[in-house]
């Protein structure tokens, strides 16, 4: 998979900061060592938030990325029949998630379906998620890109505009019929950019209603219910008729007419499937997924407010053991995830939970048996990798920098547009006392980063210390040859 944006900070952000600054949305101030100042964390960590505490994080002006080896499985295992259904296995399309807690889901590019994690909380089943998910894809699908990718030429990158939509800065007292900023109550939007940017992501009623059409279609042939799809865009037109001050992004850019959600409701309820249930191990997978995003977005009385102070579902307990790795004493935290590996002794996500509890404790030798079992149960999952590579570094152990190099440069060929996955690279080599391959990864981060000048440097100094025509000769030339994209582009990494 090759996600856009990285890793840590650095990359998605949308305004100009010196990379290196990463806060993972679990972490709380402070850090120590070597990584002092660096985000740790490949697991589950926010990209671009970073100089919130956690609590802001879902900051609607803040949007920030979230890199998570188990929901983006998961995201993967529900698209993948929809796409293959939907022809489009081939196009390599990502889901990306945003930390926010409003309900959107948008496409920005063609490639990549960006989702809320305030979707995934609000949604109660993997039908639910799915649905809105195959919508999207209809969109891909049916082309409805290229009357918006005309209209953002000046933007740039869909991305950007992308994220603003998903922070939700243009929702304000919108009324549904016209997309087009026509329709009576749009006087309730105040600011003139506000409706450009309205007109410019909205897209068509009739489109809405070929994406309805094409997501029935997937749904119908992977044999599962609309039911899930039906009941998300009935509440959402609901809220969008109620509460106006709040209404959701994706109302916005998805238009809710009353005729168009007629027209679903009648064809819906003609699906052979609409009551077929989700598989029980998916609908588990889906409330494990809620329970992480709970336990790295509420504080510990939220979650208890969520799960009961003594729930004793494997949900509560996750979301109680992250809770307390976040904001507890880590001894107590090791003690809970230890209770859930000892009833899911091969889930890789609870091993990943543990190393990155000890990781973000200072305790990276203590993170580096947790994180290798990940590592092996989740076949290799490149953030995984990575965040083992961070461990070994944490270490400041020279017998170890072999193994970081090796995990961090498996983790890169699977996710080579990870900035801080080559920062810790360069860490790494430099550790090995190979300076030129540390100038090179560094480059290559920078390069990521959008800090193009440092990448030259950098470039620069690499080709000098390699023998002429060499494979990293080659690459800092490449780096030397490229070409940074206009002003736009440069407030973030490309996606
Ligand atoms: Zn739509």
């Amino acid at each position: 998979m090759m996600p856009l944006l990285r890793l840590d900070n650095p990359s998605l952000r949308l305004t100009h900061r010196p990379a290196g600054r990463g806060r993972h949305l679990g972490r709380r101030a402070g850090g120590r060592g070597l990584l002092r100042g660096l985000a740790t964390g490949l697991g589950f960590l926010a990209v671009g938030a970073l100089d919130m505490q956690p609590a802001m994080a879902q900051s609607k002006r803040n949007p920030t990325i979230i890199r998570d080896a188990e929901i983006e499985t998961l995201m993967r295992d529900y698209t993948r029949p929809i796409f293959k259904v939907a022809g489009l296995t081939q196009q390599n399309i990502q889901v990306v998630l945003i930390g926010d807690d409003s309900f959107n889901a948008f496409v920005a590019d063609g490639k990549r379906i960006f989702i809320n994690t305030g979707t995934l909380k609000q949604s109660a089943t993997p039908n639910e998620v799915i649905g809105v998910l195959a919508h999207e894809t209809g969109h891909i699908a049916g082309g409805h890109l290229a009357r918006m990718r005309q209209q953002m030429e000046n933007a740039q990158t869909a991305a950007i505009v992308g994220m603003l939509l998903a922070a939700g800065g243009m929702a304000a007292g919108v009324s549904t019929g016209s997309n087009m900023g026509g329709s009576a109550g749009a006087g309730a939007m105040t600011m003139p950019q506000e409706i450009v940017r309205r007109s410019l992501l909205a897209y068509q009623r009739s489109e809405e209603q070929a994406a309805d059409r094409s997501a029935l279609t997937y749904l119908n042939a992977t044999k599962q219910s609309p039911a899930g799809m039906l009941k998300t865009f009935e509440r959402l037109q609901n809220d969008q008729i109620f509460i106006s001050q709040r209404i959701d992004p994706y109302a916005i850019s998805h238009p809710m007419a009353a005729e168009r959600i007629a027209v679903l409701e009648d064809l819906a309820h003609k699906s052979p499937y609409f009551d077929v249930k989700d598989p029980p191990e998916l609908q588990a997978r889906h409330d494990m997924m809620r329970a992480k995003l709970v336990g790295y977005t509420q504080t510990p009385d939220g979650v208890a407010r969520i799960y009961g102070p003594q729930g004793n579902t494997l949900p509560a307990r996750y979301a109680r053991a992250i809770s307390a790795y976040r904001y507890g004493n880590i001894n107590d935290a090791i003690r809970q995830i230890d209770a859930l590996i000892a009833e899911q002794p091969r889930n890789p996500y609870f091993y990943e939970i543990k190393g990155q509890a000890y990781l973000e404790a200072g305790r990276g030798r203590d993170a580096i048996g947790p994180l290798r079992r990940a590592v092996e149960l989740s076949d290799g999952n490149p953030l995984i990798r990575m965040l083992l590579g961070q461990a070994l570094i944490a270490t400041n152990d020279k017998s170890l920098m072999d193994e970081a190099v090796r995990e961090l440069n498996f983790g890169l060929q699977r996710e080579p547009s990870s900035p801080i996955g080559w920062r810790y690279l360069a860490m790494a080599y430099g550790q090995r006392g190979d300076y030129p391959n540390a100038d090179l990864a560094s480059a290559q981060s920078a390069l990521l980063s959008g800090e193009y000048k440092l990448a030259r440097e950098l470039a620069t100094r690499a080709k000098t210390k390699f023998p002429l025509g060499s494979p990293g000769w080659l690459k800092a030339d490449d780096i030397l040859n490229f070409k940074p994209p206009q002003e736009a582009m440069r407030r973030k990494p490309t996606p």
